[in-house]
């Protein structure tokens, strides 16, 4: 089993139901279990500013689903959920970032890992810091230094 932490998004159509319903979705991926989620928190757009804030989380799973695998089924569930890509960094109603798997360190035009946003986002960093403590990411260092360091603070816990 491979541990994979995933960085969840929403801005439009109920976002808490989004993210509440993905969380339910990622626990009934084949040869996966949730191990963990976080609270929920919000945040300001990144990019764009002319849309709502984010609802954000992360979550945890153990699973054995290869990396790519893993992120076939994430768009899946982000396709389920209505997704339309339109301007970069635009609303949407699910994103799914693979945000670490194992140590993973790769780049290829489908994945990156580390997630390349990661080390600057403080809407993941915290989050995942309150399941995943003062975790190291492969090649940026750990995430309280990234978290200390990140360009806007905008993020707060909301539940
Ligand atoms: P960002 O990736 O900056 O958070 P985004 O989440 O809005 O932006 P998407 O439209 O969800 O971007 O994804 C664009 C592409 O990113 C996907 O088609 C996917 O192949 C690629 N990608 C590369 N690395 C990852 C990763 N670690 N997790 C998810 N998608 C990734
Ligand atoms: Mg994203
Ligand atoms: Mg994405």
């Amino acid at each position: 089993m491979s541990r994979a932490w995933i960085g969840l998004g929403s801005n439009l159509d109920a976002p808490r139901r989004q993210i509440e319903g993905a969380f339910a979705e990622l626990e009934a991926l084949p040869g996966t279990r949730l191990e963990g989620r976080s609270s929920l928190y919000s945040s300001s757009p990144m990019g764009p500013a002319d849309q709502p804030d984010y609802v954000n989380a992360v979550a945890l799973l153990e699973t054995d689903l290869a990396p790519l695998v893993l992120l076939d089924a994430l768009q899946a569930i982000e396709a389920q959920h209505g997704r339309v890509r339109e301007r970069r960094w635009g609303p949407r109603t699910l994103d799914l970032d693979l945000l670490l798997y194992d140590e993973r360190v790769m780049a290829t035009p489908r994945l990156t890992l580390p997630h390349p946003g990661i080390g600057e986002r403080d809407f993941v960093l915290l989050p995942l810091m309150e399941i995943a403590g003062d975790i190291e990411i492969p090649g940026r260092g750990r995430a309280s230094r990234l978290l200390a360091q990140c360009p806007a603070r905008t993020v707060r816990r909301i539940e």
